[in-house]
């Protein structure tokens, strides 16, 4: 992950990300810092970067030009230092995200940090005095971002809480990948009181429980504990996990199986509701950028679509009842996104099952089968192999360290992963290791990864592609009885 930040005072933030575990993840190599000086690039003698606001007014502002000067240059460096890795050809890189801090943004949150930490590079610009020329904004700006509802007299120490909240969820910063998992926000829950060493101190003991060794015991005490903090401390966020839950117990009512993916969601902290009524739920899940709906309605199905936000370039939609297709293709003839209709049934929707493993207990693994997380050094050969998803996809799914391969005697014989949105998927075993169960073997070792979490394992096959069903009956997967519906305007990456 490489950060860029646009500043007036470089040293600052330089000096800020060097301790700690930004540090070491620098020094590793996961994390890289660019701390570009505005005032390098501008065009006046006296390296002035300010000027009066036109119609007066306090205090001095940006001026349009250095900043949109620095910018140029740190597209130029992006640029320098992206390749494809293929063919030697040099790739045209996407336009990084560039994020302008200002007390004027959408509030920051752990899920936004999320969904920043997918990137590969990011752009920070960091504004002083009364702000900035509002046109380079309008020119460069993706993202406003603010740190809190208060005023700051730069935005170096807003980007350094932004760096650091995202730098921390990047592969491998910080030592115990699980430690970014399951902690405050997960859930919309404040984590839970911990206890180190002496177990009495000041006369005040640890809870028992945390003393009797009974995992499960430990985890429903934590679980209590961190339900009542989040009531006591945060009842905003504890209205937000109420109606969680209650959505989540409604769904099941309605349709374990069929709606297992909208469940397992919410239940694992990534997807938010936006909005949900008896008539149906919309469930939005930014990271993925994937968009989840049920209608229990037939007749509401035109009003669940509305729900939806913007209609988004690049976004996918999993519609988990028929009636929804056709407001759908309405809404997006509507927004221009579609040339004519009819467009979607032809083009883009692809008819699912849910596979949902039930049962709870870890499945047997093969001793003769090696198993690990597969690293960009096997991009080449994973593009080879399966071509049901859009390289960039796959390139962020080996970054974020979720493909796996299965290796017969030190050689990959298959490999399959976790999607972005959480469901199991991209399985493929090569051609000379076919019949041998390799398939179930992989598709075992990530049911059992995501038991360990405390997961549903749950996937999504094309209802044509019976070898896939039968092998999830086989495995004792529950398979939905109604289709649901991916429908996908960009990259598809739903197999
Ligand atoms: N005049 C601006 C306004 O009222 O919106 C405030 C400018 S502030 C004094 C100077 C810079 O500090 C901003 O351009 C922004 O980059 C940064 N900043 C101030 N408060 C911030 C906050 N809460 N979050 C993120 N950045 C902030």
């Amino acid at each position: 992950m490489n950060f860029y930040v646009m500043t007036l005072f470089p040293e600052m933030v330089e000096q800020g990300m060097q301790t700690s575990i930004m540090g070491r993840a620098m020094k590793k190599g996961l994390l890289s810092l660019q701390a570009v000086n505005i005032r390098d690039y501008t065009e006046d003698k006296h390296h002035k970067v300010d000027d009066y606001p036109y119609g007066g007014g306090a205090g001095m502002l940006m001026q349009a030009q250095p900043v949109f000067r620095c910018y140029e240059e740190i597209i130029r460096r992006v640029k320098e230092g992206v390749s494809d890795g293929r063919d030697g050809a040099e790739a045209e890189p996407a336009r990084p995200r560039v994020v302008y801090l200002t007390p004027q943004g959408e509030r920051f949150c752990q899920p936004m940090a999320r969904e920043l930490a997918k990137e590969e590079h990011l752009v920070f610009l960091c504004g002083h005095y009364e702000g900035i020329d509002e046109r380079v904004l309008e020119e460069i700006v993706t993202d406003y971002i603010s740190i809190g509802d208060y005023v700051l007299t730069g935005g170096e120490l807003a980007a350094m809480v932004v760096m650091d909240a995202v730098a921390r969820l990047a592969p491998g910063v910080l030592h115990n990948e699980e430690s970014a998992d399951f902690e405050t926000f997960h859930n919309d829950l404040l984590e839970y009181p911990q206890y180190s060493r002496p177990e009495v101190w000041h006369g005040k003991p640890v809870p028992p429980v945390l003393l009797s060794g009974d995992h499960r015991r430990v985890q429903a005490w934590r679980v209590e504990q961190s339900k009542s903090r989040t009531q006591a401390r945060r009842p905003d966020l504890y209205h937000r996990y109420c109606q969680k839950q209650f959505f989540i117990q409604f769904m099941i009512k309605k349709g374990k199986i069929q709606h297992m993916d909208m469940i397992e969601s919410l239940r694992r902290g990534r997807g938010e509701i936006v909005q949900a009524t008896e008539d149906g739920v919309v469930v939005r899940d930014g990271e993925a950028k994937v968009y989840m709906l049920a209608a229990f309605q037939e007749s509401k199905a035109g009003e669940i679509i509305q729900w939806l936000g913007e209609v988004e370039d690049g976004w996918q939609y999993v519609l988990h009842q028929e009636c929804l297709l056709g407001p759908l293709e309405q809404r997006l003839l509507s927004s221009g996104k579609l040339p004519y209709p009819g467009f979607l049934a032809r083009k883009c929707i692809m008819p699912v099952y849910l596979t949902v493993y039930t049962q709870g207990n870890a499945r047997h693994i093969r001793k003769d089968l090696e198993f690990q997380s597969l690293g960009m050094e096997f991009l080449e050969e994973v593009l080879g192999h399966y071509h049901l998803a859009g390289g960039t996809y796959i390139e962020e799914r080996l970054r974020s360290g979720n493909l796996y391969g299965a290796f017969a005697d030190g050689c990959l014989a298959g490999f399959a992963g976790i999607h972005q949105e959480g469901s199991l998927g991209m399985l493929e075993v090569y051609k000379n290791y076919r019949r041998q169960g390799i398939g179930q073997a992989l598709e075992a070792y990530l049911i059992n990864l995501h038991l360990s979490m405390g997961y549903t394992p749950y996937g999504m096959v094309g209802v044509e592609n019976h070898a896939s069903l039968e092998m999830q009956k086989k495995m004792g997967l529950c398979i939905s009885r109604g289709q649901a519906y991916w429908v996908t305007l960009g990259e598809s990456h739903n197999a």
